[in-house]
């Protein structure tokens, strides 16, 4: 070849699309109409009325012809299906955990494991606990506490490992409740109430070493586990060359078991697991399996989801994947931050979390400024983002209300979905909105549950705030 070899630094979407949806425009005043029958909870709106859905990264991300094709070959036989076989073998081969058991989403491993586990008078740790997570600690009479690093707390604090566990806070638990007051000690990589912030590869290393040390068994929520590797590779000493799978397989290797929603980085629409080394533990929670989510070999999912999952798994660890994902968050962190618009930082693995509390300082907490931040997106451009706030953990176990850490908007990007004009739309409404600011009030509830209320709460905006 005569030219030179050239490197080009365009990371562009590593597939080209070969299937396509289309999308759904809406004028604003539709999108008005739209929100107030849904009581003002973007949860409550019609999937038609919404253009850019960032509400969740679960199970809305495309499928590989891959997948699909195996989703054909499934076996669907009710009891030791090939597919099962399929699914156990790559879980075991990342994971390296011996009992695997399919659940039909991730908060089915979870109400497995803490119904075997858990009670009143136990203590669950956490760096910090997902809302169904803490949900099924709290159902069954234990307490969710969350010990990540205090850097977390500081919305604008750059640093590579956001999601760690703060391990002289989880030392200090062990001594003044006792380690029998502690069934298990979990991890949640990447943190994702935390802004989707990763875990050092050091800090699960420790954390199990101080598990071991006090005979508490360690479990991962696994959800991005090959994101959170993504950033192991990217920002961790003496990674830089190691392959993603092999880091994933480090990882797991410090912990005793996980849950996981295969909704996330198994890449697929729906599904789940519960998995550990423990076979007494597994025989319990295979019982309580039976009885919730389905005989062990399917536990809920479709053969051809567990198909879609046995692949699933793998291509979320594809480097060129991972970087072109990692990427488009950031490239809209950049146009976010070049514009002053406050966001956690660094940006995180599946989602950009803008700061409400600061963009919005004029909107009290207990008039949620980070929904108010939510439904001014929806209006203005259509877009679905999601409140990570005081409605989704103001309101305590006994009625009363205290303010969230953060008041957070999480854009959450499906996988494999969008693309860079859409990011550059969307970089373009919040933009746009972040100048319209004092036009945004705060909102009133007017109807809710007593649990994970954020779901189906109904609002009125204030008229002012
Ligand atoms: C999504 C999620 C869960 C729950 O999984 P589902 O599949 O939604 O039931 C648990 N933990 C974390 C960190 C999650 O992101």
């Amino acid at each position: 070849m005569k030219l030179k070899a050239y490197t080009p630094g365009t990371i562009i979407e590593p597939f080209r699309i070969r299937s396509v949806e289309p999308l759904d425009f809406t004028t604003v005043e539709h999108r008005e109409k739209a929100l107030e029958s849904a009581g003002y909870n973007p949860f409550l709106l019609k999937a038609e009325d919404i253009l850019i859905d960032l509400l969740t990264d679960s199970g809305t991300g495309a499928m590989s012809s891959k997948q699909w094709a195996g989703m054909i070959a499934s076996d669907e036989s009710y009891a030791g299906a090939r597919s099962y076989y399929r699914f156990e073998k790559s879980v075991r081969d990342i994971t390296g955990f011996s009992h695997v058991m399919p659940t039909h989403q991730g908060r089915g491993a979870e109400h497995i494991l803490f119904h075997s586990i858990a009670g009143s008078g136990k203590i669950i740790p956490n760096n910090t606990h997902f809302d169904t997570t803490r949900a099924h600690v709290e159902n069954c009479g234990a307490e969710a506490r969350d010990l990540v690093i205090d850097e977390a707390a500081d919305p604008a604090l750059i640093h590579p490992f956001k999601g760690n566990m703060d391990l002289e806070k989880l030392a200090d638990l062990i001594r003044t409740e006792g380690a029998e007051s502690i069934p298990i000690i979990m991890v949640t990589v990447t943190n994702n109430s935390g802004g989707g912030q990763p875990v050092s590869m050091e800090n699960i290393r420790r954390v199990s070493e101080l598990a071991k040390e006090h005979n508490i068994p360690f479990f991962l929520d696994a959800c991005r586990f090959a994101e959170n590797c993504w950033f192991i590779h990217e920002r961790e000493a003496g990674y830089a060359d190691t392959p993603v799978i092999e880091i994933a397989r480090e990882l797991f290797s410090y912990a005793d078991g996980c849950t996981m929603s295969a909704k996330k980085d198994g890449m697929a629409n729906i599904g789940g697991f519960l998995a550990m080394n423990d076979g007494i533990l597994a025989a319990q929670c295979r019982s309580f399996e039976i009885l919730m989510e389905g005989f062990p070999t399917y536990g809920g999912m479709a053969g051809y989801d567990m198909e879609a999952v046995a692949l699933g798994l793998y291509e979320a660890m594809d480097e060129r994947y991972l970087a072109y994902r990692v990427r488009s968050i950031e490239y809209l962190g950049e146009k976010l931050l070049a514009a002053g618009v406050p966001i956690i930082q660094p940006t995180g693995g599946h989602a950009l979390y803008i700061d409400a509390k600061s963009m919005l300082p004029h909107i009290p907490w207990n008039q949620y400024p980070a929904w108010s931040l939510a439904n001014g997106l929806y209006l203005l451009g259509g877009v679905r983002g999601v409140e990570i706030g005081s409605v989704m953990f103001g309101l305590q176990p006994d009625g009363t209300e205290k303010p969230a850490a953060k008041e957070l908007v999480r854009l959450a990007f499906p996988r494999r979905v969008y693309t860079q004009s859409h990011v550059d739309y969307l970089a373009e409404i919040v933009i746009e909105l972040a100048g319209q600011r004092d036009r945004l009030t705060g909102y009133t509830i007017i109807e809710q549950s007593p649990v994970l209320r954020h779901f189906t709460a109904k609002f009125l905006p204030r008229e002012s705030s």
